[in-house]
């Protein structure tokens, strides 16, 4: 009766190298494990770091977005505000003058007066010579000036200069 026991010294030699060709495959593999392992771990820490880095990214956009609703009602609430004060100085202004500020205003990309300021036109930096200065300090207070140069309507001021 068969009971396991190998009697052949062949069948013993063959058993013996397939033991050690097996713990050269554990070894190998163990090997490999390791390396995998230490892959594994790498890809943790790399996942960790990307994680937190999104979540700051996260957070400053989350800021940004506050920031910008708080300064985009900041600028309707000015412009709501600056609309209103224009209102209220243009209903002051005589229709013709009105018409003309408003003409000016579209040749002059959204500006159609300008203070005169030191003899200076604030439109347009034109320095006024003297005959200008005299001709508008004899003009009446009424009278509606214009920049030679930019062709705006020229308020005079405290600072003028005339
Ligand atoms: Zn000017």
């Amino acid at each position: 009766m068969d009971r396991g026991l190998v009697s052949n010294p062949k069948d013993l030699e063959r058993m013996q190298q397939e033991l050690v060709s097996l713990d050269r495959r554990i070894a190998a593999l163990e090997d490999e494990e390791l390396e995998v392992m230490e892959r594994l771990e790498a890809a943790q820490a790399e996942r960790a770091r990307l994680t937190a880095r999104l979540a700051e990214i996260d957070a400053r956009t989350a800021e940004l977005t506050e920031s910008r609703d708080v300064k985009a009602g900041d600028t309707e609430r000015e412009i709501s505000a600056a609309t209103e004060e224009r209102k209220v100085v243009a209903s002051g202004v005589p229709d013709d003058l009105m018409a003309l500020y408003e003409r000016v205003r579209a040749q002059k990309g959204g500006v159609g007066a300008a203070a005169l300021r030191q003899r200076q036109c604030t439109g347009c930096s034109l320095q006024l010579n003297a005959g200008d200065l005299g001709a508008i300090s004899k003009a009446s207070p009424d009278e509606v000036l214009r920049c030679e140069e930019c062709n705006r309507i020229l308020v005079r001021t405290p600072e003028s200069g005339v």
